[in-house]
């Protein structure tokens, strides 16, 4: 795992053995399942240490100090094999962590893995987000919303923002030229009560491309009306 071990030294984490052990079990199992189940397409090992594991890391850069992510209740919306959710899952075990996806194969998968990695206060939510946002228990409910290659901006807000606490905040993975996408997601980040704090670009030597963090304070409660019904905020964005 030395691709992964010098990135995450370069974020200011470290890897105990046990940790190097839990992602080395999550590579052979992804690769495992993607024979049956279409999880992902990148299946090399130094591609997964690099554009899986460490591009999830990254989601720390948003917090200054790291402090704030151990006892964080988080979401990963639209989680897929479980990215980038459960690498910050095995970074920081005391988190408490939701992980939801429309499709049941890829829970099975993440049930799966969470059995060998021996991980606990991890939920697997199988669902919509539009619907799932909608319940009590889970609506406004978390300090740190997570996503990456779910949906363009203001798509993804109205996914997102809706299970972001008051206080919390919001942190969507982009990559390449996202300006645009960003500035027209601003009506929908001010009428789902966010605010936009800042769009951070990822500096690390791994990456050759741009890669970013949006990252969003929820400041307001986001209105009754919001998510609307599963596909909506896909097929009509809020503009
Ligand atoms: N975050 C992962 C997966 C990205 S693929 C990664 O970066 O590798 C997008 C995933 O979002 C798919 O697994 C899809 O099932 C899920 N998804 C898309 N729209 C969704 C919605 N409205 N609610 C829940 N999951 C959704």
């Amino acid at each position: 795992m030395d691709k992964l071990t010098a990135g995450i030294t370069r974020l200011d984490l470290q890897l105990s053995q046990g940790q190097l052990e839990q992602f080395m079990t999550y590579y052979h199992e992804l690769v495992a399942w993607n024979e049956r189940v279409n999880l992902t397409t990148i299946t090399g090992f130094e591609e997964v240490q690099i554009k899986h594991f460490l591009d999830s890391a990254t989601v720390t850069l948003a917090f200054q100090p790291r402090t704030g992510i151990d006892r964080a209740r988080i979401i990963d919306v639209g989680t897929g094999a479980g990215i980038p959710g459960l690498p910050i899952k095995i970074l920081f075990p005391s988190i408490e962590l939701v992980l939801l996806d429309a499709t049941s194969k890829k829970a099975a998968f993440l049930h799966h893995l969470k059995q060998e990695l021996g991980l606990d206060n991890v939920e697997i939510i199988v669902g919509r987000a539009e619907e799932v946002a909608r319940r009590t228990e889970y609506r406004e409910r978390f300090d740190i919303v997570l996503s990456r290659a779910v949906a363009p901006m203001a798509t993804l807000v109205e996914l997102t923002l809706p299970f972001c606490a008051i206080g919390g905040i919001l942190i969507a993975q982009k990559k390449g030229g996202i300006e645009p996408e960003v500035s027209q997601a601003e009506r929908a980040i001010a009428l789902l009560g966010g605010h936009p704090r800042e769009v951070k670009r990822i500096m690390l030597e791994e990456f050759s491309d741009e890669r970013y963090l949006v990252i969003i304070d929820k400041v307001s409660a986001t209105p009754e009306k919001y998510p609307r019904q599963p596909g909506i905020p896909a097929k009509k964005p809020i503009v």
